[in-house]
């Protein structure tokens, strides 16, 4: 059997598959015998030992992975478990009010976090989100439910999930996870950027995928063709195995350029970066492949953790990118949630177009004490690096005024304390066509831009990026992107300013010369396109490419763009 879908990071993945469906208890009101109550305690106990077993295991790995921070998320969880309180009430429950001890876990735990989540102190409030993650764990254990995570896998493992969520990427186990398949989704969602990130092959919105498969099926992921195959014979598994193979030494091939400089064939310098979303060593220490760091997603912070990063938190990561880029720039985007990305301790207004709402920079205007803390953490972390701050969902000039008044009000708060703020470029992102098409004014106000293509394509094209069923009309080869993007840069360079694209189009090998070409001399990528990328801007001049994005600008359809990038990369 086949199912097609959107290849989204390349690569073939030949193993079992580990099909993700989050359990989410559903515990109804149930009472049992007096003459039970023992063995219901005993159950509670067992239950309640499974789950402290799960949650040390989780613990030491994290642990001996150099996660110390997830590791004390987990080991909190194990201090909620065994709370004298909860512990107490839920015997009571069991032995004096006779409920079924699911039922009584289930009462007396979301009797607390609700209980917590009423509370004024934020500190407080934040932690009913854990007790409910201990309840949950605490029922499975306690129901015989399968654990389902993605934290733990025992093998190289497919995994099939309806949608992977940024918050269960955080800690995903990166060297089991052999392939990503999904429902839904397409290639700029966000399980795409982190697969792509992780090198992990994946294929995205095949509809139905979960109930096709079935948990431990042999299959085949060839994530450069887009398709998922089961039922395959033992000689065609060896074909794709030689697939796999010759892929990846195609990979070693391009990964020869992956510590050359930025250059065109005419040795013109274009300068590459990196797309980061932490500031781990795993992603810092590959700072020196590249010029500087284009994006940090900062909202992976956010998600990673189980409260709003403190200014103290932020500072401290900020702080480590910075020194870690050792004079390189660093563009830092402030808090960019909303649409798909939620964080489970906040809640957010719900809308019926997220996507067009209350978000990223919207957001942050809204929160000024969410804002304040995260530019207050940016200025005192420019002490320590060439700093760029960068600001998401632009949409016009009133965006930009005021997103430098907040940027001004974080300065003045900190002169007033006596703390130290240091110097930094300030830009914003092109994600919305409006602030596009008014480039010349932008100019006048900021140091830099950059081309958030995945979110300019969706905006342009008038489609969810998320939504499978219409990936058809997510064009980002669309000629209007490339015009769109062309007046752009030529009003930053007619300005002096610097105009790049950290959209996943920069790291689009065959896109790539045609954005050089209009003018953009800035590129930024995850770190599996560096080499790719550095590769093809060396095969071809400056007057190439610059003839190639005039043919672009001038063509009428994304088909034909494409065959126009496709013929040049052959050339
Ligand atoms: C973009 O929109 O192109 C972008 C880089 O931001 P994100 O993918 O995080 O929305
Ligand atoms: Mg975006």
């Amino acid at each position: 059997m086949e199912y097609r879908g959107i290849a989204v990071s390349r690569g073939v993945a030949i193993a079992p598959v580990y099909l993700y469906r989050p359990w989410t208890p559903q515990v109804e009101e149930a009472l049992i015998e007096l003459a039970d109550a023992e063995s219901a305690l005993a159950d509670y106990y067992a239950a309640r030992q499974e789950a402290e077993a799960e949650l040390e295991a989780i613990c030491s790995r994290m642990e001996a992975e150099g996660e110390a921070d997830k590791a004390k998320i987990f080991a909190a969880h194990r201090e909620i478990l065994f709370d004298d309180g909860l512990c107490e009430e839920v015997e009571d429950a069991i032995r004096d009010e006779l409920y079924h001890p699911a039922y009584a876990v289930e009462s007396v735990y979301a009797a607390a976090a609700l209980m917590l989540s009423k509370s004024k102190d934020k500190l407080i409030s934040e932690r009913s989100v854990d007790i409910v993650d201990v309840k949950n764990r605490l029922l499975r254990c306690l129901l015989h439910e399968k654990a389902c995570s993605l934290s733990e896998l025992e093998r190289p493992v497919v995994v099939v999930a309806h949608d992977l969520l940024p918050s269960d990427t955080a800690t995903l186990d990166r060297k089991n996870v052999a392939g990503i398949v999904t429902e839904v989704g397409g290639v700029t969602s966000h399980s795409a950027i982190i697969a792509k990130s992780y090198g992990i092959p994946a294929v995205l919105g095949i509809p139905g995928i979960l109930d096709a498969l079935y948990d431990g099926e042999e299959v085949v992921l060839d994530a450069l063709e887009g398709r998922l195959l089961t039922g395959v014979s033992p000689e065609e598994t060896d074909a794709y195995r030689a697939k796999k193979e010759a892929f990846l030494a195609q990979q070693a091939v391009v990964s020869r350029f992956l510590d050359r400089p930025g250059l065109t064939k005419d040795g013109r310098s274009v300068k590459i970066g990196l797309n980061i979303g932490s500031a781990k060593a795993e992603e810092t220490d590959r700072l020196c492949h590249v010029d500087y760091v284009g994006l940090f997603r900062t909202e992976f912070l956010y998600m990673g953790s189980d409260h709003l990063p403190t200014e103290e938190e932020q500072y401290e990561a900020y702080r480590t990118v910075l020194e870690a880029g050792e004079g390189k720039e660093i563009i830092i985007r402030t808090l960019d949630i909303g649409g798909d990305k939620t964080l489970p301790y906040m809640e957010l207004p719900q809308e019926q177009n997220p996507f067009l709402g209350n978000r990223a920079l919207r957001l942050c205007l809204a929160n000024e004490a969410l804002f304040q803390t995260q530019l207050r953490a940016l200025l005192r972390a420019a002490v320590h690096g060439k700093l760029g701050i960068m600001f998401p969902m632009v949409a016009s000039m009133e965006d930009i005024y005021r997103a430098k008044e907040a940027l001004s009000k974080a300065r003045d708060s900190l002169a007033a304390d006596g703390v130290e703020a240091g110097e930094a470029k300030v830009g914003i992102m092109i994600e919305i066509p409006a602030v596009a098409l008014i480039a010349d004014a932008v100019a006048k106000e900021v140091d830099f831009v950059s081309v958030g293509t995945n979110d300019l394509c969706q905006y342009l094209t008038a489609t969810d990026r998320l939504n499978s069923a219409v990936t058809a009309y997510y064009q980002s080869y669309h000629p209007a992107m490339f015009r769109l993007m062309g007046y752009a840069a030529e009003q930053m360079n007619a300005a002096g300013k610097e105009i790049s694209v950290c959209g996943e189009l920069g790291g689009d090998p065959l896109a790539a010369p045609a954005l050089v070409g209009l003018g953009i001399s800035k590129l930024s990528m995850n770190v599996s396109s560096v080499a790719a990328v550095k590769k093809v801007l060396s095969e071809h001049t400056m007057a190439e490419m610059a003839a190639l994005s005039a043919a672009v600008r001038r063509a009428e359809s994304a088909g034909q763009v494409e065959s126009l990038l496709k013929e040049f990369a052959q050339e």
